[in-house]
């Protein structure tokens, strides 16, 4: 048996970002995490590192991060006011996000990540993937132009330090299967370190370990069948235990159950993430293209926003299709503006010098129907309207189902390229109900259950349907900071 004050499950950013918190207040902090060091981290390890947070001048990013006074006058910085942040979280979640959640989400947001370099997190200015020149000058685009050095392996490394720096005990290899609960108290967690029962009790347990994306049997109970087929994108550790544990004492479930971030992926990725590769499987720059399933059609506005509005509910869409892939198919005009993963390697590729012949190496498509859709889409493009992929251009395909709302350029100019897609699920949106305040867990009455907090993708209502990117981290950052405060406050008045 192990004693401590606070003990937080999980070791992903939200769990890192309770234990520092609870630790910032002088109480004993341990940290349980299933996987061995090599593994750990959560899939906040696999995160690209967009973190998108409230700001509204170049100053306020300088707040996070050193941008010399020239490079801060002489770029566009894009917005994301509090306003435009609410705006776009309560369109793409269909105005279903809970208000107090995402108002705490929304206005902690900026002075969370001034905490997060407190604590040793390091910033940059996204350049690479969230800006273009645009009439000599460097626009950023998508409202998030800050991303962490060293993507999400780099925020839990550095985290990872300072927490060991400030003494926080982290215990690898150690699941925790259930929650020590007298009926009213929670007291600590049962665990299992290499096979052997442990128990550690304390005042106040957070759990910060995940949602059931990795567990194939719980998708297909709560997202539906097909649902198994998906490959993981991130850690293989996520099983929905921490929601088990909770729920099982009598915490309220809330959210959107059936909902999930699942995006374009390579076709044959392997089935979790792998942390060394996990960008080389990204297919985002798919508005440039023309989507095409088994039976030759489209069957989403690729050009509906920009992929950071789109991408987490298009997964979806690619497994409803027959064998659960699709193709993003591009033309050698757009071929310079994809993201560089389309160069990887282990990418699924068929090139072409005429339609026809891409239309007979692509496998299991319909390639008649192909060429026929090709053609009405070249004919449905408003020419007229000029291409810039940096704004929504309105350069659209209409006249065709579905539409093509943005950057619809014809498919003419060989080489023809076309990347084969699978369906890759990154987390579950449904979790558990909390106090905003405190990030206590509740009960079915809506009682706070003394001693239990949670953060991080275990916290449900905040995402339904679809998800702004750049949200993820920023969740786990605020609702983590919340629930370790709220275990530390608890524990000094115990
Ligand atoms: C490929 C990929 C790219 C992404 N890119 C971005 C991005 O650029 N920006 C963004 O904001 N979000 C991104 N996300 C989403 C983001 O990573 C998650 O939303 C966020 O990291 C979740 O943090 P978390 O701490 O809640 O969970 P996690 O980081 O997954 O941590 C959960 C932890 O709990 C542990 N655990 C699980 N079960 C147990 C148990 N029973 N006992 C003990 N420990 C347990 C796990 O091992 C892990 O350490 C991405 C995700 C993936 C997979």
């Amino acid at each position: 048996m192990k004693k401590f004050d606070v003990v937080v499950v999980g070791k992903g950013n939200a769990a890192l970002c309770a234990a520092l918190s609870a630790r910032d207040q002088g109480v004993s902090v341990a940290m349980l995490e299933a996987a061995n060091v090599e593994e750990s981290g959560g899939n906040s390890r696999f995160a690209g590192g967009v973190m998108r947070f409230a700001y509204s001048s170049v100053e306020d990013l300088q707040q996070i991060t050193d941008i010399p006074d020239d490079e801060a006058k002489n770029t566009d910085w894009d917005s994301n006011t509090t306003d435009e942040f609410y705006d776009d979280l309560y369109r793409v979640t269909s105005f279903r996000t809970d208000p107090n959640l995402s108002e705490t989400l929304i206005t902690k947001s900026h002075e969370g990540m001034v905490w997060l370099r407190t604590q040793g997190a390091k910033f940059v200015p996204n350049y690479g993937a969230q800006s273009a020149i645009v009439n000599g000058k460097r626009k950023f685009f998508g409202r998030f132009p800050l991303t962490v050095n060293g993507g999400g392996a780099g925020l839990v490394e550095d985290l990872t330090r300072t927490a060991e720096k400030k003494g926080v005990e982290i215990f690898y290899e150690t699941r925790a299967t259930s929650l020590l609960y007298d009926g009213k108290h929670v007291g600590g967690v049962r665990a299992k370190h290499k096979g052997e029962p442990v128990e550690f009790h304390a005042s106040a347990v957070v759990l910060a370990c995940g949602g059931f994306e990795a567990n194939p049997e719980w998708r297909t109970r709560y997202l539906g069948p097909g649902w198994e087929l998906a490959k993981v994108r991130g850690t293989r550790h996520n099983l929905g235990e921490g929601l088990k544990m909770a729920l099982e004492i009598g915490a309220c479930p809330y959210g959107n159950w059936s909902g999930r971030h699942a995006v374009s992926w390579e076709r044959h990725a392997p089935e979790f993430g792998v942390v060394e590769r996990s960008h080389d499987p990204y297919r985002h720059s798919y508005p440039l293209s023309i989507m095409i399933n088994a039976e030759g059609r489209r069957f989403v506005d690729e050009g509906q926003d920009f992929y950071n509005y789109t991408y987490a509910k298009y997964g979806a869409e690619v497994l409803k299709q027959t064998g659960q892939y699709a193709y993003q198919v591009f033309d050698a005009k757009v071929r310079p503006l994809l993201k560089k993963e389309y160069g990887g390697r282990n990418v699924t590729k068929f090139v072409a010098n005429t339609l026809e012949e891409l239309a007979d190496k692509l496998e299991g498509v319909d390639a008649p129907t192909f060429l026929k859709t090709v053609r009405e889409y070249n004919a449905a493009v408003k020419q007229n309207v000029p291409f810039n992929h940096a704004v929504r251009d309105g350069r659209c395909a209409v006249g065709i189902e579905p539409v093509k709302s943005n950057w619809a350029n014809t498919l003419d100019m060989p080489p023809f390229e076309a990347y084969g897609v699978t369906c890759g699920i990154t987390f579950t949106f449904g979790g558990v109900r909390i106090n905003h305040e405190t990030g206590q867990v509740l009960d079915l009455g809506y009682e706070p259950i003394p001693g239990l907090y949670a953060a991080g993708e275990m916290v449900g209502g905040i995402f339904y349907f679809n998800y702004p990117a750049g949200t993820g981290l920023v969740s786990g950052l605020v609702f983590g900071r919340v629930a370790g405060n709220g275990a530390a406050a608890a524990v000094k008045l115990s």
